[in-house]
């Protein structure tokens, strides 16, 4: 029977987001040593898909749980916390043996002193196996690629699906990939491509937009023979560290890879200027949303998305929903403040407050916002995610409290969670459908939970740490020249990026 290590460590870093992400916000979605590692949680996202590894291999698997930690998008891990969560990975590694290891990680992921945390992972655990055990990562379709990375595992398995849905798939392609390795004892090329570019989601999903059918080739290939994974990363583009941008890669038995990376990456690069949304400010948001008829209008506040490590409390367009007059149910919305929170737990149901909400993690973009609301409901929030961005994933955003103020209601949650589902809504009895605006603090991914209902969908864009204007940014790390922030007309003018592998 074979034994193989099976470890995650997943979080999405939005390096501009000054707020450290620390080991509180692991612990607020689980963290799990040892058997509970499968135990636990063995029917959750890649790690259910991990579990499918016996079928593929043939044969019974004894399963080597090193740690399981999944923590919210936000900003850059306290050093301390990957340092501590590194070295539960690692510990077993170095006193048994194994014969494969399954990782599932984000790759966007960075910690205050280290620009490459996947990397620095993906590396400590190749040090503990040594050269012939095979190594196989999960990573985000937003994932950065590093050298470091490709040198240090085997395979990279990225999802296939934008919005994220298939992080069960995922994992079982990783399965696949160990057990091929596994069975013919060999490991494949790999070819990397690092195209010199950052972008918003804008037109950028797999089931539609200017990606699509590039998207569609992508995913056959990868079911020829001898091919292990096919991926496309679309860094996601508030990570702020050297040689981010976008990559192309290719693990497979073969002499060659089955395409030509050269013809894939400039049919990225010609989609670089491809935008086919408005952005509306905050202060055209409610007329925007007067003008169709119909409700839910779900507005995406792209520049404090959740889903991408903003810190969620921005007060910008929340000032606009509270002042503005909006018939037929007025905005729902919400805000990561978790003094506001208590002092409406404090002050009890029913009760009308003075407080300031919002504005309180990063000053940089916006101030605390003085109201006067009244306190519709108490409770916590907590739900099993499904869709876009969990599969299975037990979510608590801690204790909650519905504020109504102007015309807005305004949930007010301990911890930050996924923006882009209604059932964060729902977890306190808040119905979306109820209100005219139902805000999302997500870029691209709430399309899948609210396209179903929402009578139609607005986009606004402000100054944040996740502001879809990567111009207006201010980078400081990135290798360059990058576009959009520089003026670029071809690949080959950046000579950090271009092809690498083994
Ligand atoms: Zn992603």
């Amino acid at each position: 029977m074979k034994r193989i290590a099976v470890g995650q460590i997943l979080q999405e870093t939005n390096s501009i987001n000054p707020v450290p992400t620390s080991l509180a916000d692991f612990d607020v979605f689980g963290l799990a040593i040892g058997d509970d590692v499968m135990g636990e949680y063995g029917d959750v996202g890649e790690l259910a898909g991990f579990g499918s590894l016996p079928d593929a291999l043939g044969e019974d698997v004894e399963w080597l749980g090193l740690v399981r930690a999944v923590a919210w998008s936000g900003g850059p891990m306290r050093d301390e916390v990957l340092a501590g969560l590194i070295e539960q990975l690692v510990g077993p590694l170095r006193q048994q043996r194994t014969d494969g290891v399954l990782l599932s990680l984000h790759g966007a992921q960075c910690a205050q002193s280290c620009f490459d945390a996947a990397g620095k992972i993906i590396q400590q655990v190749r040090d503990s196996v040594g050269p012939d055990t095979p190594i196989v990562a999960t990573l985000d379709l937003h994932a950065n690629i590093t050298r470091r990375m490709v040198r240090n595992a085997d395979v990279l398995v990225g999802y296939q699906t934008h919005p994220h849905t298939d992080h069960v798939k995922t994992g079982q392609r990783a399965a696949r990939a160990l057990a091929q390795m596994i069975a013919n004892g060999k490991r494949p090329r790999v070819s990397a491509y690092k195209i010199p570019m950052i972008a918003n989601d804008d037109g950028r999903s797999t089931d539609r937009g200017v990606l699509a059918e590039l998207w569609q080739e992508l995913v056959a290939t990868e079911c020829c023979p001898d091919v292990l994974s096919v991926g496309l990363y679309q860094v996601q583009p508030w990570f702020d560290v050297p040689a981010t941008g976008w990559t192309f890669y290719q693990a497979c038995f073969g002499e060659a890879p089955p395409l030509d990376s050269e013809r894939v990456a400039q049919a990225c690069w010609a989609t670089r200027t491809y935008a086919e949304r408005r952005f509306l400010e905050p202060g055209d948001v409610v007329a925007e949303a007067a003008a169709i008829t119909g409700r839910p209008i779900a507005v995406s506040e792209g520049h404090d998305a959740t889903n991408s490590g903003a810190p969620g409390d921005s007060t910008l367009l929340l000032a606009e929903l509270i002042r503005a007059e909006i018939p037929q149910g007025g905005a729902l919305t919400f805000c990561v403040d978790p003094e506001a929170a208590a002092a409406c737990c404090e002050a009890g149901e029913g009760a009308e407050i003075e407080l300031t909400v919002g504005g309180k993690r990063d000053s940089r973009y916006c101030q605390p916002l003085p109201l006067t609301g009244k306190v519709q409901r108490l409770g916590t929030v907590q739900y099993t995610l499904h869709g876009h961005a969990g599969n299975n994933l037990q979510v608590s955003m801690g204790r909650a409290a519905a504020l109504q103020a102007g015309s807005a209601t305004v949930l007010l949650t301990e911890y930050t969670g996924p923006g882009s589902s209604p059932l964060m809504y729902q977890a306190i009895g808040l119905d979306p459908r109820d209100f005219k605006i139902v805000v999302a603090k997500s870029p691209e991914g709430f399309r899948n939970d609210y396209e179903p209902f929402a009578a139609g969908i607005l986009y606004c864009a402000a100054p944040g740490c996740s502001n879809p204007n990567l111009k207006a940014i201010g980078y400081q790390h990135m290798s360059r020249p990058l576009y959009p922030l520089d003026d670029m007309t071809e690949i080959a003018e950046a000579k950090w990026a271009g092809r690498f592998g083994k």
